[in-house]
């Protein structure tokens, strides 16, 4: 059996859990410790049964509480070169045997997973998505990207559950309080993924076999999750899909833990 749960997600931070015939990973650490205790109690989980967590890459929203919940409960962390050398800076203290170092765009088999982390394009040393496989079933997990290039688009294709990036709108972006070279930023190549470009590369990616799909890393000044639905779900319905029906869409809520989805 595999469980999929979002611990919380948002600009603020990020935390997948994933649990497949008894292995459990953590994806990203965006919160504190205590935070982290807090959202697995809230699926009945506890942080001594983590057996890994990896790291998309080395942002505060998303290794905030790494190194604690690491050192603490003496769990490995799964990294990049990269990504390790960028963390390290913040993260002191943590057991030379759980630093381990994977290479990017490289299968990494974990116990009964098969991972697959995919170069994306942000403003980090090593950034990584994952593609992670669990039987016949494949989770995407694909935030903190200014865009999908082609190799993204093939590699996410045909998955399950799609945690995917819906930043921010782009026209609130636009009209909003953040200053000029954060706006470019935020909605350049390095960036993040606008609610349009996540329905677009939904699309490209999708079949309609009940997939299940999580609008990740909201902005709370530049998007709502009211906009961010709605504009991915009437640029799927105007091309068919059947949202009632073959795929459901949902929001993953910055301050709470997502249903659980079973596969
Ligand atoms: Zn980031
Ligand atoms: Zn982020």
């Amino acid at each position: 059996m595999t469980r999929f749960v979002s611990l919380s997600s948002g600009s603020s931070g990020n935390s997948v859990f994933i649990d497949h015939k008894g292995v459990k990973i953590l994806v990203d650490v965006g919160f504190s410790g205590k935070k982290m205790i807090e959202l697995l109690g809230q699926i009945g989980e506890k942080p001594s049964d983590i057996d890994a967590i990896f790291l998309t890459h080395e942002h505060i929203d998303h290794i905030k509480g790494a190194g604690v919940l690491s050192k603490r409960f003496d769990i490995p962390i799964y990294a990049n070169e990269g990504t390790w050398k960028a963390f390290l800076k913040k993260a002191k203290g943590i057991k030379n045997e759980n630093i381990k170092i994977f290479k990017s765009n490289t299968f990494l088999n974990y116990k009964s997973m098969d991972i697959l982390p995919i170069s994306i394009h942000h403003d980090a040393a090593e950034p990584v998505g994952y593609i992670i496989y669990l039987g016949n079933k494949k989770i995407s997990i694909l935030t903190d990207t200014g865009f999908v290039d082609e190799t993204i688009a093939y590699q996410i294709k045909g998955s399950d559950v799609y945690y995917m990036e819906a930043n921010h709108d782009l026209e609130a972006l636009k009209m909003g309080p953040y200053p000029y070279k954060l706006k470019l930023r935020v909605m350049g190549k390095m960036g993040h993924l606008s609610n349009d470009d996540s329905a677009s590369a939904l699309a490209d990616a999708l079949v309609g076999k009940n997939e299940v799909i999580f609008l990740a890393h909201l902005s709370e000044t530049n998007n709502t999750p009211e906009l961010s639905k709605l504009t991915v779900d009437t640029y799927l319905r105007s091309l068919g899909f059947d949202l009632d029906k073959d795929i459901a869409l949902e929001v993953a809520d910055r301050n709470k833990p997502s249903r659980i989805v079973e596969l």
